[in-house]
């Protein structure tokens, strides 16, 4: 295997569809262990351990619906990538499903195989690219830097001189984006919306420059959703932040949206307030009615991210 054999591979894994809904269960997994093999861990995990650091970026990472590891844990294997040496020797082998009760109870090993691990340890570059395309198709940009840091990789380390970089010399290379994006599309949508945030009107300016304000998509642009302004909404960088990690969701109300503030927002004031003081308001509606967001992305942000 070279390694653009391998991102390859990582950018094909199959995953698991259902309608519209996201199921980040092998991304998460295959995240968690690069991160371990850049910092030297083990090539195998346990099932214990993979639970508990599965189950702890499901719950900021993935859909707000319960996440299994056993799922990628067994199922990776048929993606050329990865392993689980002694699965012969669980009761369930064979059946062509691994049950919760025997991976649990043999505390069996998985990880990626010999040949993968080899490459990544020859290139720790290499985790860091392979995540890179992960983040890029399975996650909106606002929470790639939250991920990585939350598996202990960084990008900063593409920076020449880095220590996690051997070869010298190199420069920070590009992720490759799958889906090409709409370059009018933050313009449109903060157009749309007067340059103000959709939720409390932030507008703060620099030298006449919009400071903090962004175009957010509603339904990710990594799961489908278009760069159009109706699936897009102008919002200051918190409200972007707390819109991609579930914490506010749209509601409709009449002709436009409430805001809803997640139950699992936690904070002193004033800093939750800066949420809940919006909870139940109308979000400034776009300049013309063409641009009002579409009732099916907010749906899918509803039923796909929000913590409600
Ligand atoms: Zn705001």
């Amino acid at each position: 295997m070279t390694p653009e054999g391998f991102l390859r591979l990582v950018n094909d894994i199959t995953i698991w569809k259902k309608g519209s809904q996201r199921a980040p269960h092998k991304p998460l997994l295959l995240l968690l262990m690069l991160g371990r093999s850049v910092h030297g861990a083990a090539r195998l995990i346990t099932f214990s351990e993979a639970e508990t650091r599965f189950g702890e970026l499901w719950r900021r990472f993935g859909p707000p619906r319960r996440g299994l590891v056993q799922y990628p844990f067994q199922y990776l294997v048929h993606d050329g990538i990865w392993e689980i040496p002694r699965a012969s020797e669980l009761p369930s082998w064979g059946t062509g499903y691994l049950r919760l009760t025997d991976l649990r109870k043999h505390d069996a090993e998985g990880g990626f195989t010999g040949e993968v691990s080899e490459l990544l340890e020859s290139d720790p570059e290499l985790a860091l690219r392979a995540a890179g395309l992960l983040l890029a198709k399975h996650f909106p940009i606002s929470l790639h830097d939250e991920i990585l840091e939350a598996v202990g990789l960084s990008y900063a380390w593409l920076v020449p001189g880095s220590p996690a970089v051997r070869e010298p010399g190199k420069k920070q290379r590009m992720v490759i984006y799958r889906r090409p994006r709409r370059l009018v599309f933050r313009k449109e949508v903060l157009e749309a919306y007067d340059e103000r945030c959709a939720i409390c009107d932030f507008d703060l300016r620099i030298n006449d420059e919009l400071l903090g304000l962004e175009a957010a998509h509603i339904q990710w642009h990594s799961h489908k959703g278009p760069d159009d302004v109706f699936n897009g909404l102008a919002l200051c960088l918190l409200h972007h932040r707390a819109l991609d990690r579930g914490a506010v969701g749209l509601e409709v109300k009449g002709t436009g949206y409430r805001v809803l503030v997640s139950g699992q927002v936690r904070g002193s004031n004033p800093s939750e307030s800066l949420l809940s003081d919006f909870s139940g308001q109308l979000i400034r509606p776009p300049r013309s009615r063409l641009h009002v967001p579409r009732r099916t992305y907010v749906d899918w942000h509803r039923a796909q991210v929000f913590r409600n």
